[in-house]
């Protein structure tokens, strides 16, 4: 038997009516708060990652899927939703439209991980970018947007955490003091982290090794080093917050996994499991880098598996079936197809397509939780007029045969219970 890649999944019907209720209230937020959908492709050059995500990043190192295709050209499964977005936006030339340009997505994402529970190779993000604003009020927008939708979706036992990486000017000074401080140790971290040390020593920070997270106990904070604007920043994002109600921790240690990212970063963090549900910041270097105009830039994505996980199971709507409609005999098979089809253009019906005997029928639309079955046989069919039978409380009511009758007959006696 041929089984799934390791890492992969399957959402069976059973389950999507959850996938369905998280888009949808993730859609309905978005567009509350002016955002529109972007669709982009699934695989780029592996040159973008590399450029915009960082080429010491976990995910261009270790996580990506890579290949060349037939002509030769280096391609990556997306493992993240900006760089292409970005990308587009360059490309589309869209710095010239009315800015900003606020978009949003729900995409799967490819990355070659070690495979866990919440960690999977192909896994869904939910995200959403503010591109073409410098201020604070956009940070403040946009994790109020997380806020609400984590909110909307009832997931209530998670805390953001909020920090400052500062700019290319504040790091600098930062990742001086930070090297005097991780140097004297270096020889005791992972590989990983040696590796790092000259390039980019402040993703030591976000070693999840636990030797190394104890070496970093008491390393310099970047708070400390962030210049005039930078402090200014982020003391008005924590204000905005506090004026919209919406807490927080500042924590020093949240420096993100990807190199993009300056001033605010945040996470949205569950209590339960203690994996990060939501994560994002503002990324003002990076249309730039990518050779577009410099234009500052915001913004978050959420794994999709993850909030799925946490929401409550009895907000999820399920969409049993309206009705079966049962053929007596095979001769009126066709007839009640005909008769399923009027149906269908008010509710969800299904009829005999398996040439199962009136037995069969009756406890397969058992099994399957239908709410209505009409019996269509030679007097229904003679006499123009069916039962309607609920199945559960096994009431009866009679109604012409015709689809309109059908309808007003279940509004006007079954009305309490449908
Ligand atoms: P982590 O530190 O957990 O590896 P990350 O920094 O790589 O996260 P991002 O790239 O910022 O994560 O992705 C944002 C969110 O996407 C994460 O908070 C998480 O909810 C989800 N996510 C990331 N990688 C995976 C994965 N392999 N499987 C499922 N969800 C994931
Ligand atoms: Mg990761």
């Amino acid at each position: 038997m041929i089984q799934k890649p390791k890492g992969t999944k399957d959402v069976l019907p059973d389950e999507i009516d959850l996938w369905n209720y998280t888009e949808a209230r993730a859609c309905d937020i978005f567009e509350n708060y002016g955002f529109k959908e972007i669709r982009i492709p699934t695989f780029e050059y592996t040159e973008l990652f590399e450029r915009g995500v960082g080429d010491t990043t976990d995910v261009v190192q270790k996580e990506m899927y890579t290949f060349d295709d037939k002509g030769g050209r280096s391609i990556t499964l997306r493992p993240e939703g900006t760089a292409g977005i970005v990308r587009s936006f360059i490309e589309n030339g869209i710095s010239s439209k009315p800015l900003p340009f606020k978009v949003y997505y729900a995409m799967p994402m490819f990355r070659y991980e070690n495979v866990q529970k919440g960690r999977y190779r192909e896994f869904n993000q939910i995200g959403a970018e503010i591109i073409g604003t410098a201020s604070y009020l956009a940070d403040v927008e946009l994790i109020s947007l997380a806020d609400k939708l984590l909110k909307k979706l009832n997931i209530n036992d998670i805390y953001l955490s909020l920090n400052s990486i500062g700019c290319p000017e504040c790091r600098a000074k930062y990742q001086k003091a930070l090297k005097e401080f991780i140097g004297k140790n270096i020889n005791k971290y992972c590989d990983t982290c040696k590796s790092r040390f000259e390039k980019n020593p402040m993703r030591i920070l976000d070693c999840k090794e636990k030797k190394c997270k104890e070496l970093n106990q008491g390393a310099p904070v970047i708070l400390d080093y962030l210049c005039d604007e930078c402090k200014e920043h982020f003391e008005n994002v924590k204000k905005g917050l506090d004026y919209l109600g919406i807490s927080y921790a500042v924590d020093s240690s949240i420096v993100r996994g990807l190199d993009y990212y300056t001033k605010t970063v945040f996470e949205f963090i569950s209590k339960t499991d203690g994996y990060t549900v939501l994560a994002g910041g503002r990324y003002d270097g990076l249309v730039k880098e990518l050779d577009g105009p410099d234009t500052p830039a915001v913004g978050f994505a959420a794994g999709e598996e993850r909030l799925n996980s946490l929401i409550p199971k009895e907000d999820i709507p399920s969409f049993p079936l309206d009705m079966y409609l049962v053929s007596m005999d095979e001769k009126f098979d066709i007839e009640t197809m005909k008769l399923a089809n009027d149906l269908r253009e008010y509710l969800a019906v299904q009829t005999n397509i398996s040439s199962r005997s009136f037995n069969a029928q009756m406890k397969y639309a058992n099994k399957i939780n239908a709410e209505f079955t009409i019996v269509i046989g030679e007097d229904e069919i003679k006499n123009k007029k069916c039962k309607i039978k609920q199945m559960e409380t096994g009431k009866e009511e009679l109604s012409k045969l015709d689809s309109e009758s059908i309808l007003n007959v279940i509004f006007e006696k079954f009305d309490d219970e449908f």
